[in-house]
């Protein structure tokens, strides 16, 4: 069982998942940022980030 991680700002009033920034010349995913406020998780002054572990199974 493994569990994802997904981000959430909710700048905008409702919660937006928040893209993985991609390094191209690397396989590595970056800090996940908010293309509207550009708040990561750990640059979150307004404090609208939020995120859901979601676990590989159903309930
Ligand atoms: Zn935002």
């Amino acid at each position: 069982m493994s569990v994802f991680r997904r981000w959430y700002c909710r700048c905008s009033g409702e919660p937006r998942e928040l893209n993985y920034e991609r390094v191209l010349e690397d396989e590595t995913l970056g800090e996940p940022f908010c293309d509207r406020c550009g708040a990561t998780p750990s640059s979150d002054p307004k404090h609208t980030i939020t995120f859901k572990d979601e676990e590989d199974f159903e309930d």
